[in-house]
């Protein structure tokens, strides 16, 4: 037996034969043409056929992997309009008089290497992208449209690289794994195989010829492939993976039923997402909505601080594609254990405690209008909700509302459009959830978020290690101001939710259920789960 160990971008475990996938080598002249004129008319072909392809894989992967992944496609037949990508190799043909093929290789092989060169992680993945469509560029022209990846049998796919076409003409029925040598965890790619819940491993350095054919186990959990493994092994993770697909099969028949408990009692189940690459996994588990997208990645992601444009574009992308579902947009919660470079924060000696969240906003006015202002313009777009963290007292709410106020006029007299939005406040201090009378008068909901109420409830540093033996989630006292919050919302018309971690425990979800909560948002791996411990709950027993 041989182990190879990789990095997982899917849980899972595969079982069968691996094989190995190699893209086809073709052997381009660099002899010289006299007549460029025929070249540059098997090039034009060769493009639009290309492109038609990538709207025939964008339309595949809508109906497989969900918009998100389709979005590939679509910004592939894009680039394959790109006037300095075909000026280019036009050039190469007409001037220099090489053939279609040379050019296509010289013309996308630059583009890819100049994204390769980029700083930031994103466009570096998306030289991966033009080489992907350099090669279908060549298949077309040297009428190779063979489509033989998979063979005939379910197999455990192995190869240097995926390109993101390449995956998405894979047939899910013949494809029990992935492994690649090369890869990374932000390629599209990797977001393929996370919506299509494949178990697949990146950055596998010792994949050698001799696999292909051999019988194998990829164990996803263990971010390792087994080949030619042992009998007790094989018995063991046959054992893992038949428990897995009773578990899968059992949950993907709770897609589309309702959170209702045996009494019929009914709440919402939402996401927690960090931003529009998440969108695939609202779908994919069946969220009913988004009950907290934590801005503060878009910020994060961003080099300098991101614009109202940048910031938009983003809020935008994610409420009209989950329309009519309601997404919950969080304000920036910068600060404590979110530190970015651009912001000048000073450091501090209780960071926890200190200049965060939505102290930042209230006293850098400008820099949270520029947020506000994105999210309003996004509002038009679909259904938007807006909270506001870390609050402590009416004060801040009041004045968050009258900025927000000014926002607003702002856009009216500009002439831009604005959706209803629902506007809501996390309870994530004791304070607020001893105030939550007051604050519900001023807002439509509360989100408790219970990994900061905890750390303040019990002056527990959430980020120390060392606390752990006396940190206790479910402390008596963190339990009553749950309570008291929801009992709180409720005199008051406010509904209430909870997004922190306590959300999907599910050994706590019947006693949620008792104090009259209305919301729960979890990652959306566990929105199925939960929604069968909700199914199974009778709350007219006690
Ligand atoms: C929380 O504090 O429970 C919460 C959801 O916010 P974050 O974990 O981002 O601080
Ligand atoms: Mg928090």
């Amino acid at each position: 037996m041989k182990v190879a160990t990789g990095t997982k971008i899917v849980n899972g475990i595969a079982i069968g034969k691996i094989r190995i996938y190699k893209a086809p080598v073709y052997e381009i002249s660099d002899s010289l043409v006299d007549d460029p004129i025929p070249e540059l008319a098997r090039f034009e072909k060769a493009r639009v056929k290309v492109q038609e392809q990538q709207h025939a894989l964008y339309e595949k992967a809508l109906q497989t992997a969900g918009e998100e992944s389709a979005a590939i496609f679509e910004a592939h037949e894009m680039m394959m309009e790109d006037d300095d990508l075909i000026d280019a190799c036009k050039e190469i043909m007409a001037e220099q008089r090489h053939t279609a093929e040379y050019a296509t290789r010289q013309g996308f092989d630059n583009v890819a290497q100049m994204f390769r060169e980029m700083d930031d992680p994103y466009f570096q993945a998306r030289s991966a992208d033009m080489i992907d469509l350099k090669n279908a560029m060549l298949d077309v022209l040297f009428g190779n449209d063979s489509d033989s990846m998979q063979g005939t049998e379910p197999a455990i796919l192995v190869a240097e690289d995926l390109a993101p076409s390449e995956t998405v003409k894979l047939d899910k029925s013949l494809l029990l794994g992935l492994v690649t040598r090369e890869g990374s965890s932000n390629s599209h790619t990797a977001i393929l195989a996370r919506s299509m819940n494949l178990p697949t491993l990146i950055q596998c350095k010792d994949i050698t010829d001799d696999w292909d054919g051999k019988f194998a186990i990829l164990d996803g959990y263990n971010s390792c492939i087994y080949i030619e493994p042992t009998q007790d092994l094989i018995d063991s993770l046959t054992a893992k993976h038949n428990e897995d697909l009773k578990k899968e099969a059992l949950l993907q028949e709770l897609k589309g039923k309702s959170n209702t408990t045996i009494d019929g009692k009914t709440i919402k189940v939402y996401a927690n997402i960090g931003g529009p690459s998440d969108i695939g996994a609202v779908q994919v588990n069946d969220a009913e909505g988004v009950g907290l997208f934590r801005s503060e990645f878009v910020y994060l992601n961003s080099k300098e601080d991101p614009s109202e444009e940048e910031q938009f574009a983003a809020y935008k992308r994610v409420v009209e594609t989950l329309s009519p579902k309601l997404v919950i947009i969080r304000t920036c919660d910068i600060g404590a254990d979110k530190t970015i470079d651009y912001m000048n924060l000073d450091k501090e000696e209780n960071p926890a405690l200190g200049y965060r969240a939505i102290r930042i906003c209230l006293t850098r006015k400008d820099f949270f209008k520029r947020q506000l202002r994105a999210l309003l313009r996004a509002s038009a777009f679909g259904n938007l909700g807006i909270m506001f963290p870390m609050i402590i007292s009416l004060r801040e709410v009041r004045e968050c509302k009258e900025i927000l106020a000014e926002c607003k006029r702002e856009l009216a007299n500009e002439g831009v459009k604005v959706g209803e939005i629902q506007l809501g406040i996390m309870i994530e201090t004791p304070a607020a959830a001893l105030c939550a009378d007051e604050l519900a008068e001023e807002v439509d909901f509360f989100s408790l978020g219970t990994n900061d109420l905890t750390q303040y409830t019990c002056a527990i540093d959430r980020q120390n290690a060392k606390l752990e033996p006396f940190s206790d989630t479910h402390h008596p006292a963190v339990l009553k101001l749950i309570r008291m919050t929801i009992e709180a919302g409720h005199r008051h018309n406010t509904w209430v939710g909870i997004c922190g971690e306590l959300g999907a425990d599910d050994t706590l979800t019947e006693e949620f259920l008792r104090m009259g909560v209305d919301e729960l948002s979890v990652n959306p791996k566990s929105i199925l789960p939960l929604r069968k411990k909700i199914r199974s709950i009778d709350l007219s027993k006690s």
